[in-house]
C-alpha cells in the first residue's frame, strides 16, 4: 500500500482534484488518488523512460487510462496552461523542486494549491513561495522507516494570514514557521541531526587551507538558532 508520506501529500490536495504530479515514478500518488475518487484527474509528468514506463504499468493495472495522463517531459513543461489546478512535486531535494517551478513560472503561477515534499533544503522552497506570493497554508514533518519528511502545502487562499513575522522570518523559513512552533519528535530529530552534521563541517572548515569566513559565519548562526530550538 501506499507510503504514510504519499498518503499525508494525497491528504491536502483538494476533492475532485485535477493535479499535476511532476516526478511522479510509479504513479502511485495518482493512482491512490484516482482510485479513491473517480472525478479526480492527474497528469504524471517524469523526465526520464524507466520511471514513466512504470508509471504506464501501474495506469493499466489499475484502469485508470481515463483519469491519468502521462506524460514524458522536464518538470512542468509537459502542462499547457490551464490543465491543473493543483501542482505536487515529492521526494526531491528543495532546489530541484525550486528550479522545476522556476523554469515553468507561467504553469506554476497559475494552480490554485501545490504539495511540495522537499527532502532536503526545505528553506529554499518557502522562500521560493513567499517571493511568488504564495501562502504556505500548511506543514507537516513526519517519521517514516527511518527517514524524516517534510511536506509543505501552499495556496492563494486570502483568508489565511501569513505565519511570517518580519523579526523571525530568517529562522522561520530555515526551520518551517508552523514546524517551529510545533516542536514535534521528528522535528527535534530532524535538528539534532542536523546540528551534529553541521557542528562536523564547521570544525573540518576551520582547518581547511582555504577558510571561507562567510560561510563560517553563516553556518555558526545557524547552529545558534539549532542550539536554541532544541534547548
Ligand atoms: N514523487 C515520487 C515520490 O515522492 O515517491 C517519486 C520520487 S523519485 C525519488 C524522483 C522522481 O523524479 C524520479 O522518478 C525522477 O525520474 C523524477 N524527476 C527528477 N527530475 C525531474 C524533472 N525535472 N522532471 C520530471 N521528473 C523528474
Amino acid at each position: 500500500s501506499l507510503s504514510n508520506r504519499l498518503k499525508k501529500v494525497a491528504s491536502y490536495l483538494p476533492e475532485n482534484a485535477n493535479f499535476a504530479d511532476i516526478g511522479s515514478d510509479h504513479a502511485y500518488l495518482a493512482a491512490y488518488v484516482c482510485q479513491n475518487n473517480p472525478n479526480a484527474k492527474a497528469i504524471a509528468g517524469e523526465v526520464n523512460i524507466g520511471p514513466l514506463e512504470s508509471a504506464k504499468d501501474t495506469i493499466n493495472e489499475y484502469g485508470l487510462q481515463n483519469q491519468i495522463d502521462v506524460r514524458l517531459g522536464d518538470g512542468l513543461e509537459v502542462i499547457r496552461p490551464g490543465e491543473i489546478k493543483q501542482i505536487v512535486i515529492a521526494g526531491m531535494g528543495g532546489s530541484l523542486i525550486t528550479s522545476i517551478l522556476n523554469q515553468h513560472k507561467e504553469i506554476a503561477l497559475e494552480v490554485d494549491r501545490m504539495v511540495l515534499q522537499p527532502n532536503v533544503d526545505a528553506k529554499e522552497l518557502r522562500q521560493w513561495l513567499d517571493d511568488h506570493k504564495y501562502l504556505l497554508i500548511m506543514e507537516e514533518i513526519i517519521e517514516e522507516q527511518g527517514h524524516i519528511y517534510e511536506i509543505l502545502v501552499a495556496g492563494k487562499d486570502k483568508s489565511i494570514k501569513s505565519p511570517y513575522n518580519d523579526l523571525e522570518k530568517e529562522k522561520q523559513l530555515y526551520f518551517g514557521p508552523y514546524l517551529l512552533q510545533d516542536r514535534n519528535d521528528a522535528f527535534m530529530k530532524k535538528w539534532q541531526i542536523e546540528r551534529e552534521k553541521l557542528e562536523r563541517i564547521v570544525k573540518q572548515m576551520k582547518q581547511a587551507k582555504q577558510i571561507d569566513h562567510d560561510k563560517i559565519n553563516l553556518f555558526t548562526k545557524e547552529l545558534e538558532w539549532m542550539r536554541e530550538v532544541l534547548n
